[in-house]
C-alpha cells in the first residue's frame, strides 16, 4: 500500500497514526488526521460514546464526498463514513470507528453565499415560495435569512444550531409537528449523494424512492447535500403561555382539544403545543414564570409532586395584532388548567423559536453545556398515556433521586408524517413524544441514568406499551428489527439499493 500523507502539516502533527488506506491525492489533501480534529470528532453532544475515526474529510465541494463515497466503494473491504453536522446526537450516532467522518459544516465556507437561497417569491403569492439550503447549513441561519424577507420554514426544533441534514435524516419535531408534520413532511426536493457516490435530485415525483428512503433514514442512504424548504409567511411576535396542571388527565385532554384544530390555514389555530413536567424535587427550573409567581408555583409543584405544564403559542404580525387576545382567549377558553396558573410573554419571533439558545448560553457560562448527556426520546400511543405516567413519570422518575434538566411530553396528529418515510411512529392516530432531556456530572450519574433509562423501557415493554424510540438508542439487531416493525423489510431492502457496501453513518449501529 502506499504511503499515506494527507498534506505535510497534518502528516507531521500526526506522524505516529499508521496509514490504512492509500487515498488518491485529490481527496487526500482534504483529508485530516490532525489529532485535535480526531478527538472532535470522536465526540459529540451526549459525551458518552467515544469511537474515534482514521480521518476527517474536510469537503470543499460536494464532489469531494462523492468522490470519498465512491473511494471506499471501490476497495475490496472499504472503510465507514459518517457526515458529521453538528453532533448534537447524543449516543454517537455521527461517528466512525477507523473510518472517515465528514464535516459537513466545512462546506459553507466554499457555498460563496449559495448555502441559503429564497427563491419564486412573488409577494402575492408566498406560498409558492421555497428555500434551497445547504445538508450543512443550521436552522437559525435559515432563520434569519428568511425571515429577513418576511418568510419563514412551518416546522422547527426546539434548538435551532442544529443542521438541516441532521434533523432530516431524525424527523425533526417540536411543537409546530401537530399541526404542519415533523421537517420530514416539509421537504420539496433534496440533492443526495448516495452510498455508492452517485449524485441524485429527489422529490415525491422523481427518484422518489431515494426521497423517502432519506427523510428520517438515519443517515443510512446517502448524504443530503441540498433540501428546499417550503415557505410561508412569517410572523413578527409570539404570545408564549404557560398553562400549569396538578392531574395528568386534564392536561392531556386539553392537550389534545389543542391538537385537534391542526388545519395548516385555521387561522385560529395554535401555531405550537407542547408540555413540560415540573418534579418536585431540586434543580426546579421556574425561570419563565414572574418572580413574584414562583412560590405559589413551588408549592403547587410540592403539593402535587408533579406539575404539568402546556406550553402554547399564538404567532402574530402587526395585521392580527388586534385579533390576536381575543384569538388566544378563545384558544384557551374551556381548558381545566389550574385557576389563575396562567402566565404569559410577548416575544419576537425570532426570540421565541430561539429560545433555547438562551439556556444554552447560560448552561455554558456555568460549565453545564459540555457535559453527558444520557437522553431518551420516545413516542407513545395515545391510548396507553396514562398507564405511562403512573409508572413512568410518577412510579419512577417522581421516586427516584435524579431529577431531567427538562422533560418534555405532548402530542401530535399521525396524519401529519408520511409513512413512505423512513421515520417510525406507534400505529394510533394521536400519540405523544417523550423529551427526557438528562445531564450527568459524572460517570456515576451517566450510570444511574442510564439505569432508569433501561427501567423506563422495561416497564413499557412488560406492560405492552407499544413505543417507538426517537433519535434511537443503539439496539441489537434483532431490537432494530422490532424497531422498524414492518418497515424493517422496506428499510433493508433500501439499504441494499442505495448502500449496497454499508459504509455510510454506522454509528447508527443498525447494519455494522
Ligand atoms: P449529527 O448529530 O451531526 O448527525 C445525526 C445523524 O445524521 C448521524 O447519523 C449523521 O451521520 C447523519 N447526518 C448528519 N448530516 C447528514 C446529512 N447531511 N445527510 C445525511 N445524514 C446526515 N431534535 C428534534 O427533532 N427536535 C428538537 O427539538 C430537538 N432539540 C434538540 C436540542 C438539543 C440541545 C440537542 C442537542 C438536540 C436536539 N434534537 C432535537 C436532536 C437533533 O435533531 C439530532 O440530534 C440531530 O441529529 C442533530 O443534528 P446534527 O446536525 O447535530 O446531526
Amino acid at each position: 500500500m502506499a504511503m499515506l500523507c494527507l498534506s505535510k502539516i497534518k502528516c507531521e502533527k500526526s506522524h505516529k497514526l499508521q496509514p490504512l488506506f492509500s487515498f488518491p491525492k485529490s481527496l487526500a489533501s482534504k483529508l485530516s488526521r490532525d489529532p485535535q480534529i480526531l478527538l472532535e470528532a470522536s465526540t459529540d453532544y451526549g459525551h458518552i460514546i467515544h469511537k474515534s475515526p482514521y480521518a476527517v474529510l474536510e469537503p470543499s465541494s460536494i464532489d469531494d464526498i462523492a468522490n470519498l463515497i465512491k473511494f471506499s466503494n471501490s476497495l475490496s473491504n472499504p472503510f465507514t463514513i459518517s457526515p458529521r453536522g453538528k453532533a448534537h446526537s447524543v449516543l454517537g450516532q455521527a461517528m466512525a470507528q477507523n473510518g472517515v467522518v465528514v464535516n459537513m459544516t466545512q462546506l459553507n465556507g466554499f457555498r460563496n453565499g449559495s448555502g441559503i437561497v429564497v427563491s419564486n417569491c412573488d409577494v402575492k403569492s408566498p406560498l409558492d415560495c421555497y428555500v434551497d439550503v445547504g445538508g450543512e447549513q443550521l436552522w437559525i441561519d435559515v432563520l434569519h435569512a428568511t425571515t429577513k424577507l418576511g418568510l419563514a420554514p412551518l416546522s422547527w426544533t426546539d434548538y435551532l444550531y442544529l443542521t438541516v441534514g441532521g434533523t432530516l435524516s431524525n424527523a425533526g419535531i417540536s411543537g409546530q409537528t401537530f399541526r404542519f408534520g415533523p421537517q420530514i413532511s416539509n421537504v420539496l426536493e433534496l440533492d443526495v449523494i448516495t452510498g455508492q457516490g452517485e449524485f441524485v435530485t429527489c422529490s415525491r415525483e422523481k427518484n422518489s424512492e431515494l426521497f423517502y428512503s432519506v427523510l428520517g433514514g438515519l443517515g443510512q442512504f446517502g448524504v443530503i447535500t441540498r433540501a428546499r424548504l417550503p415557505l410561508g409567511p412569517s410572523p413578527t411576535r409570539a404570545k408564549w403561555l404557560r398553562l400549569i396542571y396538578d392531574d395528568f388527565s386534564k392536561f392531556s385532554t386539553d392537550q389534545e382539544h389543542l391538537i385537534s384544530f391542526n388545519n395548516k390555514n385555521d387561522t385560529n389555530a395554535a401555531n405550537y403545543v407542547e408540555g413540560i413536567l415540573l418534579f418536585n424535587k431540586p434543580l426546579l427550573d421556574l425561570s419563565f414564570y414572574p418572580t413574584p409567581d414562583q412560590p405559589r408555583i413551588k408549592s403547587l409543584v410540592t403539593k402535587s409532586g408533579i406539575a404539568y405544564v402546556i406550553e402554547l403559542v399564538k404567532y402574530y404580525d402587526t395585521n392580527s395584532q388586534p385579533r390576536v387576545d381575543e384569538e388566544v382567549d378563545n384558544l384557551i377558553k374551556g381548558l381545566n388548567f389550574v385557576p389563575t396558573f396562567m402566565f404569559q410573554k410577548d416575544v419576537t419571533y425570532e426570540e421565541f423559536l430561539d429560545r433555547v439558545h438562551v439556556e444554552e448560553l447560560v448552561l455554558r457560562s456555568k460549565g453545564l453545556w459540555e457535559v453527558p448527556h444520557p437522553w431518551l426520546n420516545m413516542f407513545i400511543p395515545k391510548s396507553r398515556i396514562s398507564d405511562f405516567n403512573e409508572g413512568v413519570f410518577k412510579d419512577i422518575i417522581l421516586k427516584q433521586n435524579l431529577t431531567p434538566v427538562i422533560l418534555l411530553f405532548y402530542p401530535m396528529n399521525r396524519n401529519k408524517w408520511d409513512d413512505k418515510m423512513s421515520a417510525v411512529i406507534p400505529n394510533e392516530d394521536v400519540f405523544y413524544t417523550l423529551g427526557l432531556l438528562n445531564a450527568a456530572s459524572g460517570l456515576d450519574e451517566v450510570k444511574a441514568f442510564e439505569a432508569q433509562i433501561q427501567q423506563i423501557l422495561q416497564f413499557c415493554n412488560d406492560s405492552g406499551i407499544e413505543i417507538k424510540q426517537y433519535l434511537t438508542r443503539n439496539k441489537t439487531p434483532q431490537q432494530w428489527i422490532q424497531h422498524f416493525g414492518t418497515k424493517w423489510q422496506l428499510f433493508e431492502d433500501r439499504k441494499a439499493k442505495f448502500d449496497p457496501k454499508r459504509i455510510l453513518s454506522p454509528g447508527q449501529g443498525i447494519f455494522q
